[in-house]
């Protein structure tokens, strides 16, 4: 790398422990090694920090990013480290800011509908809150039993509630952030509309910790619907799946989730679990339809008219499920890393009405970088995770240049289509470099001009999303 950052220091380290405290400042090989990584199972990729800093405030971490700026070092924010881009990977060494001590919920009002959360409170206790006010917190990736609101939040996290209720960014009112230069800066505010000034919380969120570390986050919370039902539409074609989400939308079903696993990954998982499901025997994919209403009418008809609609659109059989297949669809990524911790995630995302033609390409692609593959999908979302797992044992290298090089035939195709590469997991290290090549370049130098204006000493979580250092110049 030719960034030109500083080392740390010891004079650095004893001003970190000054603005902290000893037991908050970490140096031993232990953390240094534990932290140099994130969900990334592949070693190609590990990179080790220099030091750790707990910080439990939101003005020690802006103490730790001034210094940071003074000392020319860089930082890079992590919360639970479940993100599966590299986001957390501290690419250019220096300090990585771990930010879970920060886990209290600091206000939770049920009557006004929000909460106010540091950035380290576990999503699914927030779920949990919520739950038992009689609430919903719609945010819900399916790793929301390790992940935290703040990670959600800078990777504007989706999940299984997606369709109804949209991404991180969609329940968010405001936020507390410490920008790249150490000033404390709340962006939003708890409105339900606003037409003043810019946007900032919107800008933040996403952002994948390159514009900031976000300390604090007001969340919104909904009404919780206490009707719901879970239906497994049994489709023998892959074709007559994916049509099939258009189709419950625009009948006005108004699902919570629609999610979709091919064969394979039912396979995978049902014998992770040790859990055997119907059809899958017979080469059968599954759309898992959840609905949530707030009256038992309205559940009734919603689902007899979700049968007839699978029904019409070749659904082989259709199946009245119960929460293990939630199970089954949140465990899918743990099965994998049964098969292979090297596993990569793809995640890209395209209009509805083209999910058939992005999918159908994926066989030829299989077969071209002889790759095995299994898909599961937020399929309501046009969200595709195709996950190659190196079923050959591949060195990390050799692996790191074969997904290069799929990459490189996959990305071109999904924009073609009128796609993006990440629907919810973002750019991080990982796909940095065909991010700048699929970016058209007067967008690029929007988001590079934010960057620096924001970030002179690009020291905020640099190698990810954007590079500002020359290391990678895109074509
Ligand atoms: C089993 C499994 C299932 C998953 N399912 C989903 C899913 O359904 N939907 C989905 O969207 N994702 C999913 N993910 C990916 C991941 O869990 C999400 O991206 C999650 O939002 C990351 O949160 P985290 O707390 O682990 O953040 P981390 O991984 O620690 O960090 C993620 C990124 O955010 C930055 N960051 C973290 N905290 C802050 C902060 N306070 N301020 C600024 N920047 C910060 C980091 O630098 C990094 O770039 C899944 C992952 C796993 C392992």
């Amino acid at each position: 790398m030719m960034a030109h950052f500083n080392p740390v220091t010891p004079e650095l380290v004893a001003d970190l422990k000054r603005v902290l405290s000893d037991k908050q400042v970490k140096t031993d090989e232990e953390y240094l090694t534990a932290y140099q990584t994130d969900e990334e199972g592949n070693s190609y990729y590990f990179h080790k920090p220099e030091v750790v800093v707990f910080p439990e405030t939101t003005e020690q971490v802006a103490d730790v990013v001034k210094l940071a700026n003074q000392y020319l070092v860089p930082l890079t924010p992590r919360a639970a480290g479940s993100g599966v881009a590299c986001g957390a990977i501290p690419v250019y060494h220096g300090i990585v800011v771990e930010l879970e001590r920060m886990n209290k919920v600091l206000t939770f009002d049920a009557d006004n509908m929000y909460a106010v959360c540091q950035t380290g409170v576990r999503t699914s206790d927030l779920q949990e809150m919520a739950r038992q006010h009689h609430l919903l917190y719609a945010g819900d990736p399916s790793s929301a039993e390790s992940c935290q609101i703040g990670g959600n939040v800078a990777n504007n996290a989706g999940g299984n509630k997606a369709v109804k209720y949209g991404t991180t960014r969609n329940q968010l009112y405001s936020l507390k952030v410490v920008t790249p230069t150490g000033e404390i800066v709340t962006a939003g505010a708890r409105l339900q509309k606003s037409s003043t000034g810019l946007c900032l919380e919107q800008l933040f969120a996403g952002s994948e910790g390159t514009l900031g570390i976000i300390t604090e986050v007001t969340v919104k919370l909904r009404p919780l619907p206490p009707y719901r039902f879970n239906v497994v539409c049994v489709f023998k074609s892959d074709e007559e799946a994916f049509a099939l989400p258009n189709k419950i939308l625009k009948a006005g079903i108004d699902p919570t989730s629609i999610e979709f696993m091919d064969n394979e990954a039912l396979v995978m998982t049902t014998k992770f679990l040790s859990m055997p499901m119907p059809h899958v025997d017979e080469g059968a994919d599954y759309v898992i339809v959840t609905v949530e209403t707030f009256s038992q009418d309205d559940a009734d008809r919603k689902m007899e008219q979700l049968c007839d609609l699978a029904e019409a659109n070749g659904a082989v059989d259709v199946l009245d499920a119960d929460e293990r297949i939630w199970k089954l669809r949140k465990q899918f990524a743990e099965a994998a890393r049964d098969v292979d911790k090297m596993f990569q995630t793809e995640d890209f995302v395209v209009p509805l009405d083209q999910i058939a033609a992005m999918t159908a390409q994926i066989p030829e692609l299989r077969e071209k970088y002889d790759l095995y593959c299994v898909t599961v999908a937020h399929i309501g979302d046009g969200n595709i995770h195709v996950l190659p797992l190196n079923a050959k044992g591949l060195s990390p290298e050799a692996w790191f240049e074969k997904i290069k090089a799929f990459h490189a035939d996959l990305f071109p195709r999904v924009y073609a289509l009128g796609g993006k590469m990440s629907g919810e997991h973002g750019i991080g290290y990982k796909k940095l470099e065909e991010f700048a090549k699929c970016t058209p370049a007067a967008e690029l130098h929007v988001i590079k001009a934010i960057k620096k204006a924001l970030d002179p000493n690009n020291i905020m979580n640099p190698g990810k999303l954007v590079d500002m250092t020359g290391d990678f110049v895109a074509d």
